[in-house]
């Protein structure tokens, strides 16, 4: 696939979009600007793909709509260098607006079929995070301590095990609420024990979901 002068103009103008629409983190935006969203979406969108909405990418998930993104990675306020936890790799397209940050992503997918397909896009495409096939639930302990946690689906709670494997003065962002809607939370670990809490309204996402079957 190639990222033609049409698909730049294209992505630029949906970045005007998104500053319309109150993204102003200028280092979020020149990732976006550079990560090719086309890339990510399944050929019967593809010519959706600067739009600012969800897509389907198959075994029913979606990709994470622009502003979404947008969203979350400005709340999330890395740097450089820093290690991000990232729950629910789908398209790849947020791993990679992270990894445009320069960030250390280490990614958790537990569709095995949308793993695999991501697994080999990323690696054409030379993206640097690592990928595993896991239940983000328990998170990724072998890595652990992260700088920043970020969950791109609608977990029912703040799973423990997220919390637990944060640095402390880390971040962690994760929509949070039944199917449908969820509510954006931040959570900041002050100590092992204590926590503050910032909400940032409402957001759709796929549900967060727990696989009983999967074997370790
Ligand atoms: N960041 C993605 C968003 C994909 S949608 C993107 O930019 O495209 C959310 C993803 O979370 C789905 O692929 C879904 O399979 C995955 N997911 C749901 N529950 C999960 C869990 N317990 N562990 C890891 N991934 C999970």
């Amino acid at each position: 696939m190639e990222d033609s002068y049409r698909h730049k103009g294209l992505r630029r103008n949906l970045l005007a979009q998104l500053r319309l629409k109150g993204i102003i983190n200028e280092d979020v935006l020149e990732a976006m600007e550079a990560v090719p969203r086309h890339f990510f979406m399944n050929s019967a969108f593809l010519k959706f793909a600067y739009e600012d909405k969800a897509f389907p990418i198959g075994a029913d998930q979606t990709i994470s709509q622009p502003y979404t993104v947008a969203f979350q990675t400005s709340i999330l306020n890395v740097s450089p260098g820093m290690k991000v936890l990232e729950i629910g790799t789908g398209s790849g397209y947020q791993t990679s607006v992270l990894a445009k940050l320069g960030t250390k992503v280490f990614s958790i997918e537990r569709q095995k079929s949308l793993f695999l397909k991501t697994d080999s896009l990323l690696s054409k495409m030379r993206v640097k995070a690592q990928r595993y096939y896991g239940d983000g639930y328990k998170g990724k302990p072998a890595f652990a301590p992260y700088d920043r946690v970020i969950v791109t689906c609608g977990a029912p709670e703040v799973p423990n095990a997220l919390i637990k494997q944060l640095k402390i003065g880390g971040l962690l962002v994760i929509p949070v609420g039944q199917e449908g809607s969820q509510e954006m939370l931040r959570l900041t670990k002050n100590s092992e024990t204590d926590f503050s809490l910032e909400r940032f309204g409402e957001f759709s996402f796929v549900p967060m979901l727990e696989d009983r079957e999967m074997r370790y």
